[in-house]
């Protein structure tokens, strides 16, 4: 019996099984994944106090890692399938076992949209993808194409950039709806450019992406671009991992928390990217860790 089990080793989950641990509290991380959730597979983390210059999201996954395995607690690599979350036991199914705690901590994040086109699924690694720090290098001196406008996509883009022979940002709005310190950098960087008002609209090839269709917003028409071998990288946005949580009434798919961070089921937190926030931030999210766990730790 754990006294707290956290469901996802990003940095809200971490957050919460470092605090829960200090408290003298018996804490299972459970991560399907490798340890760091979604800001471990980002090119360069940005703005969160105290990152080291360079920071990419291996080496800040890696210290997340190192810190809460060297303060004692356990993280285990499985993917939760089933929760029951009632009562004084709450019980947590895995692919690989059952464990139970008192406190349950939800802390599985989002994960990439997918856009829904012809040709996204077939052509998934084989051009198309999302993890620009990881596949990036294949496409240097290549051409780039990235989807989305808000900060994520931006930043990625950025970093493409000094990749890639050219970077174009396919975005749906007539404007880039990144912050100001982004968007100032994209208008310093020659080789990055802007494709407003279009969506993907489909890919095509075989063994690798051979051709795009834009679509535009302004009058529909679609554009055929021929671009052989090129990369198109997808950062259109997340949906969060609530699936699991059928117990539990969602806000748009978030889960609604109050300020201790408990959901309307007792001893059951939510915290991170996956509950109902405005700022879906690194800080954000290890702040929410922190509160949870304390909670969970004098409740
Ligand atoms: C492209 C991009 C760039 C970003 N850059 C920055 C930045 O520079 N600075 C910043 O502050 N924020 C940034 N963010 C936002 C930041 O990544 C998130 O706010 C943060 O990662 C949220 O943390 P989390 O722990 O709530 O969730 P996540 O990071 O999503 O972690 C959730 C974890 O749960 C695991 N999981 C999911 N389902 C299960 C299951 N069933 N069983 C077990 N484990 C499961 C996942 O594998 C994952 O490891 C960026 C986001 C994106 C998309």
């Amino acid at each position: 019996m754990y006294d707290i089990i956290v469901v996802g080793a990003g940095p809200a989950g971490i957050s919460a099984g470092i605090y829960g641990v200090s408290r003298g509290k018996k804490v299972l991380i459970l991560e399907k994944d490798e340890v760091g959730g979604l800001i471990g597979k980002v090119s360069t983390v940005t703005h969160y106090a105290g990152i080291i210059p360079g920071e990419t999201g291996v080496t800040f996954a890696q210290r997340m890692k190192q810190q809460a395995l060297g303060a004692g607690v356990e993280i285990r690599r499985e993917t939760v399938e089933r929760v029951q979350m009632q009562g004084d036991v709450k019980a947590v199914v895995t692919s690989q076992g059952q464990y139970e705690c008192k406190k349950l901590i939800l802390a599985n994040g989002s994960t990439g949209r997918k856009l829904g086109i012809p040709g996204e699924k077939e052509l998934a690694g084989k051009g198309m993808g999302m993890n620009a720090a990881k596949h990036g290098n294949l496409y240097a001196g290549k051409h780039v194409y990235v989807v989305g406008g808000a900060d994520g996509a931006v930043k990625e883009a950025l970093y493409l950039a000094s990749v890639a022979k050219t970077v174009t940002i396919i975005h749906f709005e007539p404007q880039l709806g990144c912050i100001a310190e982004f968007r100032e950098k994209v208008k310093k960087t020659p080789n990055l450019r802007l494709m407003l008002n279009a969506r993907l609209h489909a890919v095509r090839g075989t063994e690798q992406v051979e051709q795009l269709d834009i679509r535009s917003e302004l009058d529909g028409s679609v554009t055929t671009i021929d671009d052989v071998g090129c990369g198109i990288f997808v950062y259109a946005g997340t949906v969060p991992n609530t699936q699991l949580y059928t117990e539990l009434e969602l806000q748009d798919g978030y889960i609604p928390v109050n300020a201790w961070m408990e959901t309307q089921i007792p001893g059951v937190y939510a915290v991170g990217d996956i509950r109902v926030k405005q700022v879906r931030q690194v800080a954000t999210a290890v702040a929410d860790g922190a509160i949870a766990a304390v909670h969970a730790c004098i409740g």
